[in-house]
């Protein structure tokens, strides 16, 4: 008999959490104004919010903590850290950072001028916000095939080539930078080829501009690489992604997702006029250029938190988590963005709750009713989240309304995954009877999904 999977780790600290009443969620939720971020987390069963900093560490990081150096300048801690990145990556200059937006900033600060644009495939909300407002315009090149979630892709995060160099060409002198998110988060945790990297870096280049590979989750794009591209199979992780950063010209990171850590980002590069122009705002922003808002406990952690995650079968355990999910939502015909990512499942709620005006927010609502359902929350990447136009003030409807699953790293079993599915289940089973969305009575200009305050309708 050929043995099952299983997890490539064990567990050896375990933190409680407690189910709730539905009584109980019902009056949190009112109290949180049907907006989970404002829950308290121990008024969550099972938390599916984010993966970024949510991660379990290993033995071997904790024990990494206690030997962090902790000198302000030339901790030992950073050289580990430096060597460590320079050796997975290929690029010499690190400048470490408190988180992977803080990355962006220091480099944006340096690179993005007024009038600018940054074309990439679904920069991140933080990215776009950094290239925003610095008054430039980030421009979405993914694949417009990204936007069909029923449409089955290997590598459904890939930039439009055509796209791209029609912007390159219709702008010379006014492109300081590609971004290259892998894998594409925004559009559902979709990876991008190799083929395309290559592709994409070489057109960027041949019109002068560099690429910056936005690598949140790059040993997962690794991953998906080795599983699904031709000629790759026998290759490493480390050599892939090696491979990936060979065509690229710099690196941010967000540590919080492949990292493996609780907090941290850092940017590397070859460049030395770069690394030269980003030390300039590091040193009064994040600090100095080798701690750069990190302890040098947690630069400590993050080395082998980098080493431990760019191996195949821990990324082997998480991936097939997340697509053990996919399976249980496919028994139940629950549909989401296909095929399932790498960090999280995008559930389609503008399909599961079409009674559900979009003036109403479905994946809003929908988000609500699974919390009530079972304690579990998940994450509105949706209307809400496209917040409203700028000079219309209108709500933007022009994209999808997604619940996302956001599955943490080394923390939940498959146990727990079983429930997910079920709690959802049970949702969609009566979704016939959810008639009515969610009103806002409140919101901030920008980035409102935070603290936006909603009432039932
Ligand atoms: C999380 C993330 C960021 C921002 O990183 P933080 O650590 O949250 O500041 C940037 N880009 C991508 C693709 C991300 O997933």
């Amino acid at each position: 008999m050929e043995l099952p999977f299983a997890e490539a780790w064990k567990i050896k600290m375990v933190e409680p959490i407690r189910k709730s009443t539905r009584a109980e969620r019902e009056k949190w939720l009112l109290e949180a104004k049907n907006n989970v971020f404002m829950l308290k987390s121990e008024q969550v069963y099972i938390d599916l919010l984010t993966d970024s900093g949510t991660g379990s560490m290993s033995d071997r990081q904790w024990s990494a903590m206690m030997l962090g150096d902790e000198s302000y300048s030339g901790a030992r801690s950073f050289f580990e850290l430096k060597d460590t990145i320079t050796r997975l990556t290929g690029f010499r200059y690190v400048i470490p950072t408190h988180q992977g937006r803080a990355a962006e900033n220091v480099l944006f600060s340096y690179l993005v001028k007024e009038g600018n644009i940054v074309p990439g495939n679904a920069h991140f909300d933080t990215t776009k916000g950094h290239i925003e407002s610095r008054h430039a315009f980030a421009i979405d090149v993914t694949i417009p095939e990204a936007h069909d979630t029923q449409h089955e892709l290997p590598f459904k995060g890939n930039v439009s080539l055509e796209m791209t160099e029609k912007i390159l060409k219709e702008n010379p002198g006014k492109v300081p930078f590609f971004v290259l998110t892998v894998t594409n988060n925004t559009v559902g945790g979709q990876p991008v080829s190799m083929q395309n990297i290559r592709e994409t870096c070489a057109l960027c280049h041949k019109y002068g501009v560099p690429v910056v590979m936005d690598s949140a989750r790059f040993a997962e794009n690794a991953y998906f690489i080795k599983t699904r591209e031709a000629g790759y199979q026998d290759k490493t992780i480390k050599e892939i992604a090696k491979e990936m950063f060979s065509y690229a010209d710099c690196m941010t990171m967000s540590a919080k997702k492949d990292g493996l850590v609780n907090m941290g980002g850092f940017i590397a590069t070859n460049r030395e006029e770069w690394y030269e122009g980003c030390k300039l705002f590091c040193i009064p922003f994040e600090g100095f250029i080798t701690y750069g808002g990190m302890n040098g406990r947690d630069m400590a952690a993050l080395a082998v938190g980098l080493e431990e995650n760019t191996e195949f079968d821990m990324l082997d355990t998480r991936i097939r988590q997340v697509h053990y999910l996919a399976q249980k939502l496919d028994e139940y015909g629950i549909p989401y963005q296909r095929p399932a990512g790498g960090h999280a499942i995008f559930v389609d709620a503008d399909k599961v709750l079409d009674r559900i005006p979009k003036e109403e927010f479905p994946a809003q609502t929908l988000t609500c009713e699974l919390y009530l359902e079972a304690g579990i929350r998940a994450c509105e990447i949706g209307y809400i989240l496209a917040d409203r136009d700028p000079v219309t003030r209108e709500n933007r409807f022009g994209g999808l309304d997604f619940v996302r699953l956001c599955i943490p790293r080394r923390v939940y079993t498959n146990n727990h995954m079983d429930v997910i599915a079920a709690a959802l289940k049970n949702v969609y089973d009566r979704r016939e009877q959810i008639t009515h969305g969610v009103r806002i009575t409140k919101e901030a200009p920008l980035m409102r999904h935070f603290t936006v305050e909603l009432e039932r309708i």
